[in-house]
């Protein structure tokens, strides 16, 4: 275990509170961090003199061994972080001081996306084919909610069901259940890079990966996935991040 230290000034009454938050997390040893960062709660402070809530969030390497699983969370917070931030430093950092056959090596830049991976990790899904599905279903939102602008696609497990969750421009977050039939068939489609992202490369497998993916596969071939029957879209009444 090693902790960090950092210094953050509340916003509310400019006090510097100093906190604390683990540099590595490794799961099999202090499971109770996977559950703080799940709840959001290791990204959450309060500040000691105004009582303000304060947000902390830190790089940290989260590694689950058991799961085969290694988050680089390399936050992005600022113009200034996303105009420093080089991928490509950080990746062959990486991979000259941990190398392990069959691991997961992801880098994310959002506390969404480490919880996302987790999430998708903990039921045994392949990430890459959860973001190549977020496109599919995304095509089946559009249409039926057209004007509707999404900002984000986030996986999360409802009712037992895997299920995708889309935060709209209206407010209204709504989510579509992950048809099993059309989880196989991407996985199928795209099974050489859906299993290479699977072979301690480390890599960003989000949005652009999965577009990526698709225009390379569908120059190759002429093949769509879309389920056969029209996914039923819920309005979710309560926001999974608030
Ligand atoms: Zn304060």
């Amino acid at each position: 275990m090693e902790n960090k230290k950092y210094t953050i000034t509340c916003p509310n009454c400019g006090a510097s509170v100093s906190v604390e938050r683990p540099a590595i997390i490794n799961v099999q040893n202090n499971p109770e961090y996977k559950i703080q960062i799940l709840s959001g709660e290791l990204f959450r402070e309060t500040c000691t003199q105004c009582g303000q809530g304060l947000q902390v969030v830190s790089r940290l390497t989260y590694h689950d061994i058991e799961k085969r699983l290694m988050i680089y969370f390399r936050p992005i917070t600022s113009q200034e972080e996303l105009k420093t931030f080089d991928y490509e430093a950080i990746r062959s950092a990486i991979e000259d001081n941990f190398s392990a056959p069959g691991y997961a090596m992801r880098v994310v830049t959002t506390v969404n996306e480490l919880m996302e991976k987790i999430k998708i990790a903990e039921y045994g899904l392949n990430d890459g084919v959860i973001e190549i599905a977020k496109f599919v279903y995304f095509d089946i939102f559009s249409k039926q909610f057209e004007g509707v602008g999404v900002i984000n696609i986030y996986y999360e497990r409802r009712d037992d069901k895997d299920a995708l969750i889309f935060f709209c421009n209206d407010g209204n977050t709504r989510s579509i259940f992950i048809d099993p039939k059309i989880y196989a068939s991407i996985e199928k489609r795209f099974s050489e890079v859906v299993k290479a992202i699977y072979t301690s490369r480390v890599c960003m497998v989000g949005r652009d990966w999965a577009l990526r993916m698709i225009k390379a596969y569908s120059k190759r071939d002429n093949q769509t996935i879309t389920p056969d029957e029209k996914p039923e879209i819920k309005l979710l009444d309560s926001h999974p991040e608030a």
